[in-house]
């Protein structure tokens, strides 16, 4: 099924009924909510402008329980539709899982739900290969396999993979997970996604030049040094021009190098590359979006002069008694309703129905 199909007509179907109060700042400030209130009780900021979130987390041990949360919560941040991603797992990890865990519960939600895959298969594929250096003909033909059978379960994309993962408390997961990221199984992905029109959504702390592991985080678990991965991203980039790559996490940088600027030289070198704007109210990490509730201004000049490049990705997790903030989907919101309307509209919903049209996908090759 393809996504495009699933995902137009919903657009004006949107509905704000039911968001009555709008206290800013009550969720960002992370204030106690009342005793055994649930999260349906406390007040929610939405958005001006109906917008996709196209990166957000389920708990998967309650799929339908955490997709009933979340489509509450969307109606009343006046979300049109939610893209859910499976977590970035490592080869080794005994708790991944992967999109036919919580394919079937989102099937009750075809017009506000959309479910991307191989985060623990491809990627664990991925890792394992970069460390054995095994790329031969037969473990590409498993990869190119099983990549095409999530989509054809109804995976929309690729997501979310990580070729640069740390281990740090505000993070569910557990794993340290780094390889380059034009390895020939990343190179593969790339040619399979193109050929199917459909977009890779990649983890990647941005680190210009190997670095000592950065001040707040540990090691171990965490190694003591991090491998360079810009100059292989940009191989990645260039390797097919028609795979769209989605480098997450823009405005949540744990390593100092996520800058406005290195982000501004590769949109501009690179028209096959966007990006998901992340704010952490709780982790604002080391370039954040916004500062004291506001956007930063060298941020909105990159969105004004990339008004078609970039896509919100609050990276908000979900559970099936979403007691907890709604912190990082609030913080999207707060974003979103600086913007001009033009731009809130475009980086709101236009980029996410543009990037994942699955029409426009390249010869095949
Ligand atoms: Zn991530």
């Amino acid at each position: 099924m393809r996504f495009a199909g699933r995902f137009r007509p919903m657009v004006t179907s949107f509905s704000v009924a039911g968001i009555a109060v709008v206290v800013v700042g009550y969720a960002l400030a992370g204030q106690p909510k009342p005793a055994n209130s649930p999260v349906e009780d406390t007040r929610v900021v939405p958005a001006k402008t109906a917008y996709i979130d196209a990166h957000v987390h389920i708990d998967h041990q309650d799929p339908a329980g955490s997709f009933r949360a979340l489509v509450r919560a969307m109606d009343r941040m006046n979300a049109v539709k939610n893209i859910v991603l499976t977590e970035p797992y490592g080869p080794d990890d005994p708790a991944r899982w992967d999109a036919e865990v919580i394919l079937p519960a989102a099937k009750k939600y075809p017009d506000k739900l959309a479910i991307l895959g191989g985060g623990a298969t491809l990627n664990a594929m991925i890792l394992q290969s970069a460390k054995t250096g095994d790329a031969s003909p037969a473990v590409r033909r498993k990869f190119t396999e099983r990549a095409e059978e999530l989509l054809r379960e109804g995976a929309a994309a690729f997501g979310e993979l990580s070729t640069e993962h740390f281990i740090q408390p505000s993070s569910p997961l557990k794993d340290y997970e780094s390889a380059p990221a034009d390895t020939p199984l990343m190179l593969l992905l790339a040619d399979i996604a193109a050929r199917h029109g459909v977009p890779i959504d990649l983890h990647m702390e941005a680190v210009p030049q190997t670095m000592p592991l950065p001040a707040g985080l540990n090691s171990p678990p965490n190694p003591p040094h991090i491998p360079g991965n810009i100059a292989g991203f940009e191989r990645l980039l260039r390797h097919n021009p028609h795979a769209k790559i989605i480098w997450a996490h823009a405005g949540a940088d744990n390593t100092g190098y996520r800058t406005p600027d290195l982000c501004r030289r590769l949109l501009e070198s690179h028209p096959n590359l966007y990006m998901e704007i992340k704010a952490d109210p709780t982790y604002p990490g080391k370039n954040p979006v916004l500062v004291n509730g506001k956007v930063q201004p060298e941020w909105l000049k990159l969105f004004q002069d990339f008004p078609d490049r970039f896509i919100i990705g609050s990276d908000q997790h979900y559970g099936p008694n979403s007691q907890g903030s709604l912190s990082r989907a609030q913080a999207s919101v707060l974003v979103l309703n600086q913007l001009p309307a033009d731009l809130a509209r475009k980086i709101g919903r236009e980029n996410v129905l543009r990037i994942y049209d699955g029409t426009q996908a390249a010869e095949r090759r």
